[in-house]
């Protein structure tokens, strides 16, 4: 059965029990057969966000769970996975990001499947893909989940300050590009010095593998012309000093985080699904550290093989439930669609998709 443009949905709210959102999200497994494409003795890397500390609006672990245990009964081996950050906090490094993925919920005893966050330092957790992008040729991606033999995707749909909206094509091409691959989709807004908060202690200029950065008349400066856009002064930083100003420019990173999609998605081709969860729906992603209230009512969980039809469905499902357009309104320079109209492009799937409601 292909299923490719079609997205299967069931209605789900918040405020129905967590047993009773569990029941429809397998039923929705069980009849669109989008897991199908996961072949027996394969390891399926489920991609997912724990949620930063103190967020509430990701994919909880039960649902996560009903996911895995369909997979291991299709005889593969799920693990889930997530990136470090860019920014600092609990996930910018393996260790504590998984710990804080356990606080979460997300146990194997809970999922049935283990919590990989992959350590970028390390050698052969990060591979160069070859891409045929307009921004980029070489894609820096997480290796586990090229490894993998399969892909599920498992996406809170909701509003994202510099893409709009975030849902599957979010997850996978941003969620699966290491650090670097991450700060090489964010480089036109590259790392800057908050210099009221920096301590003048030289560990970013030590850490710096491109000599990029300096002290000059007492002042911590970065020459962008040096910067290879690692990202490694910003964890380097204990005080916090240096980040992304995640507010301003940036207006490619939707195009170039497609081209970071395309180079995981093309490589998975007939081996991929797509769930997203457009339930809490907020106005910013799930890196938000507390707890960010809704923008629009819950609408319910979808489910298809193609990334595009899925979160087109979920925007427009979106919109319909609120009679506007609520990512345009919380982020009026942002168009979201452009995200959407350039991955058709790139071949990943299609604009047009049928809604078949379980
Ligand atoms: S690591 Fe942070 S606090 Fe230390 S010099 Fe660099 S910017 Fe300043
Ligand atoms: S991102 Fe990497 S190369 Fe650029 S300034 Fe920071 S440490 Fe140096």
């Amino acid at each position: 059965m292909s299923c490719a443009g079609k997205v299967y949905f069931v209605k789900a709210s918040e405020s129905d029990s967590v047993d009773e959102v569990k029941k429809r999200l397998s039923k929705l497994c069980d009849e669109s057969r989008v897991l199908d494409c996961v072949k027996g003795g394969d390891t399926t890397a489920v991609k997912i966000h724990f949620g930063d500390e103190g967020n509430t609006g990701h994919v909880k672990p039960e649902y996560a769970g009903v996911v895995c245990r369909k997979l291991i009964e299709n005889g593969s081996v799920p693990f889930l996975a997530d990136t470090n950050t860019l920014y600092r906090g609990r996930r910018t490094n393996s260790a504590d990001h998984i710990k804080l993925a356990h606080e979460h919920g997300f146990t194997k005893k809970a999922c049935g499947a283990e919590v990989v966050v992959p350590d970028d330092a390390k050698r052969g957790n990060v591979a160069d893909v070859e891409i045929d992008g307009s921004f980029f040729k070489i894609a820096k991606v997480a290796s586990v989940f090229l490894r993998a033999g399969s892909l599920v995707s498992l996406a809170h749909f909701k509003g994202h300050m510099m893409t709009g909206f975030g849902g599957a094509l979010k997850n996978i091409g941003m969620g699966c590009a290491s650090r670097e691959g991450k700060l090489a989709q964010h480089s036109e807004i590259a790392p800057i010095v908050d210099l009221k908060k920096c301590e003048g202690c030289m560990e970013c200029v030590k850490s710096c593998p491109a000599d990029a950065i300096y002290k000059k008349s007492g002042r911590i400066v970065i020459d962008s012309s040096k910067c290879i856009g690692c990202a490694t002064c910003i964890a380097a930083c204990v005080h916090g000093a240096i980040g992304v100003p995640w507010e301003s420019g940036g207006m490619k990173i939707q195009e170039k985080m497609i081209e970071y999609a395309s180079a995981v998605l093309l490589k998975k081709k007939g081996k991929a699904a797509f769930i997203n969860f457009a339930m809490k729906i907020t106005k910013e992603c799930d890196c938000l550290a507390k707890d960010d209230p809704r923008i629009a009512p819950d609408v319910g969980i979808f489910a298809s093989l193609d990334p595009v039809s899925i979160d087109r469905a979920c925007y427009d499902a979106v919109v319909r439930s609120c009679g506007k357009d609520i990512f345009k309104e919380a982020h009026p320079d942002r168009d979201g669609s452009k995200q959407l109209k350039y991955a058709a492009q790139m071949g990943l799937g299609s604009l047009d998709y049928e809604l078949i409601e379980l």
